[in-house]
């Protein structure tokens, strides 16, 4: 369950306060921006100190695989971001879900993964985890009934996005950790599409919150990280150690433009759902596209309430159907503003077809159940001006039909 203790609650600061005020102590230079420590080791002051502090009887860095304080602010930012007790940064998205896997499955342990998760979580529920003897059973993401019909004696996690990306459809989470629970099940919520700003999965009863740095958090496409969140012990006791050992680590200087990121976070995320908002509303409104753009605010969204109920806003990726696959690289190559790339949740307006890159490993089969038709384009909707967005949004449809 959520956290021993989170910086905000603890505080009572808003989300914009503790995203900026997290950490506050400083080193003797009295710097007001945190510092960056780009250090792969730590001197001891005698001998006795490097045996008490490796024994564990003293607080003290060691090595930078596992201690470095630049990473442990951004970890203790996320923490208070997401209500957690604790967080553990990782060197990407991946290796934040990689670990949650290897950190609470062994051998002959079944998971129940959504259907509709990142492709390269697929791609590791359909290889590493089978070899490792880690039963995978995937589900459709909005099915309780399914969810609760894939447990086993052996199930011991539910691994899912809500939204998921690209099709936004969504779970009802409180309902999803109340089936998990009654069956001592943890839940693992990968939270990157909606940030600790627009939904904190761990109030809803999520036990884990794992993410993608690389996206909102860094906000300006610069750098790779990662990092899963949750209890303090349940972390140390399974978390911790796989990555001390594994080094799979946040680099210190990734953190440091993540942390710097996360400064700025809500105030970003505010300003990234306007422009979404005002997008989804304004290509719905056009004729050919009526029925065809996904966006979770939208009045015609089958799971607009569970929206409203969950997250705090409704995002900042809106999809469209244009119909095929020639349409949507026309739609795509057409677009002078926004940028053809695989990201999202950058400052700058971003452009996908997730047929033909992000999820064209998936089999057509596993595409089919997950929503990703051939003309689904997904726009990741940036920081610039409303009307500059629109107007390359529209030029670019002008000229793809
Ligand atoms: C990008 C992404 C990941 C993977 O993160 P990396 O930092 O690229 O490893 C995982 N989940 C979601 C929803 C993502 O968008």
């Amino acid at each position: 369950m959520a956290g021993d203790g989170g910086g905000m609650e603890g505080r009572g600061w808003g989300m914009a306060t503790t995203a900026l005020h997290t950490g506050r102590e400083t080193t003797p230079e009295r710097e007001n921006s945190p510092p960056l420590f780009l250090t792969s080791s730590f001197r001891f002051e005698s001998a006795e100190q490097a045996r008490a502090i490796f024994a564990g009887e003293e607080e003290g860095n060691l090595y930078s695989r596992f201690t470095n304080p630049t990473v442990a602010l951004f970890e203790e930012r996320v923490a208070a971001l997401e209500g957690a007790g604790h967080a553990v940064a990782t060197a990407s998205g991946m290796a934040a879900i990689t670990m949650t896997f290897l950190a609470y499955l062994s051998a002959g342990d079944h998971v129940v993964i959504s259907r509709s998760v990142f492709g390269s979580t697929t791609n590791i529920a359909n290889s590493l985890l089978k070899r490792m003897g880690i039963a995978v059973t995937r589900v459709a993401l909005s099915d309780l009934a399914a969810w609760e019909a894939a447990i086993t004696p052996a199930t011991r996690l539910f691994f899912l996005e809500t939204p998921a990306n690209p099709t936004l459809e969504m779970v009802d989470l409180a309902a999803l950790c109340r089936i998990a629970h009654d069956r001592g099940i943890r839940v693992a919520v990968d939270n990157v599409l909606c940030t600790p700003c627009l939904q904190r999965p761990l109030e809803l009863g999520a036990d884990l919150v794992v993410h993608s740095a690389t996206k909102y958090m860094d906000g300006q496409g610069r750098v790779l990280g990662g990092v899963i969140a949750g209890e303090r012990k349940s972390l140390m006791d399974h978390v911790y150690p796989l990555l001390r050992n594994t080094g799979s680590s946040l680099s210190p200087f990734n953190a440091w433009v993540l942390f710097k990121g996360l400064e700025t976070l809500p105030l970003r995320m505010e300003r990234h759902c306007d422009n979404a908002e005002r997008v989804a509303f304004h290509l719905a409104a056009r004729p050919e596209l009526s029925g065809r753009v996904l966006y979770p605010g939208l009045p015609d969204h089958p799971q607009r309430e569970l929206a409203v109920r969950q997250m705090r806003r409704f995002g900042a990726l809106v999809c469209l159907d244009l119909g095929s696959r020639q349409r949507a690289h026309r739609f795509l190559d057409g677009l002078r503003l926004a940028i053809i790339t695989a990201n999202l949740g950058d400052c700058r307006t971003l452009s996908t077809h997730p047929a033909t890159t992000t999820h064209a490993k998936l089999t057509d089969a596993e595409r089919q159940a997950s929503g990703i038709t051939e003309g689904l384009v997904r726009l990741s909707i940036g920081l610039e001006e409303i009307g500059d967005i629109l107007a390359d949004l529209d030029e670019a449809l002008e000229r793809s039909a």
